[in-house]
């Protein structure tokens, strides 16, 4: 595998490209569109495969999981509604691609990965290459994180049988939860506001195909 850390004209054309084909499929916020525009997604990619880094897909980035697809990325995170300061939990590293977008919206980012090599991978580049330093951590999310909690908003970026109420129970009265919610085929994205200490209001959107959450409170 070899990675290259050149961001240049051709990268910087073809992000803005991306953010077009964003905006044609429905993204509105503009914060979220200027950090899609402003963070190198290519950098996740073997240099083989460039090509592939601004074309609205899913990739893989070994050991079974993939980089998610940029319209997910702007689309969840669209729906977190992201203010500078912002405690974030994610659930799922993964590449590290979404953790740049929060950061990039002035979220401090607290983030968990259940793959080792991904793990490690991610919390190389990000702050060496990149310059984004989020709390990486390395194990089971479907748990969250309750020693950081509570947290303003909580993304979980693989597919749930549903959702874990320990998840409900670390956000913050006014807290949001984003989180794919289905079966091993497709999910329905699921916004959860929290709005008393028991209370929430939840709402199901349009239908997604993450790979699965595995863990305790998951598949
Ligand atoms: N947003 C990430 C990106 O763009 O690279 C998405 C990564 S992928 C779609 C989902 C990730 O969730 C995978 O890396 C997978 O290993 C991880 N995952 C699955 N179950 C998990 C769990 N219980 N705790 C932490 N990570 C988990």
């Amino acid at each position: 595998m070899a990675y290259h850390y050149i961001d240049n004209y051709r990268e910087k054309g073809a992000r803005k490209r991306l953010v077009d084909i964003l905006i044609k499929k429905g993204i509105e916020d503009k914060e979220v569109l200027r950090a899609i525009g402003k963070v190198p997604r290519h950098y996740f990619f073997d240099e083989t495969f460039w090509n592939q880094a601004y074309r609205d897909i899913a990739f893989p980035i070994g050991e079974g999981q993939t980089i998610s697809q940029p319209y997910t990325v702007a689309y969840q995170t669209q729906l977190l509604h992201i203010r500078k300061g912002d405690k974030v939990l994610e659930i799922g590293t993964g590449s590290g691609y979404q953790t740049c977008i929060l950061m990039e919206l002035g979220a401090t980012v607290y983030t968990i990965e259940r793959q080792e090599k991904l793990y490690e991978r991610t919390r190389f580049i990000l702050p060496e290459k990149m310059g984004y330093k989020p709390h990486f951590f390395c194990g089971d999310g479907s748990v969250g994180k309750a020693d950081y909690a509570p947290y303003d908003k909580i993304i979980v970026t693989a597919g749930a049988p549903t959702v874990p109420d320990v998840l409900l129970k670390q956000l913050k009265i006014g807290g949001i939860l984003v989180i794919p919610v289905g079966d091993e085929e497709t999910q329905k994205m699921v916004t959860v506001l929290k709005v008393g200490e028991h209370d929430y209001e939840k709402i199901v959107l349009d239908t997604f195909r993450f790979v699965p959450l595995v863990g305790d409170k998951a598949w």
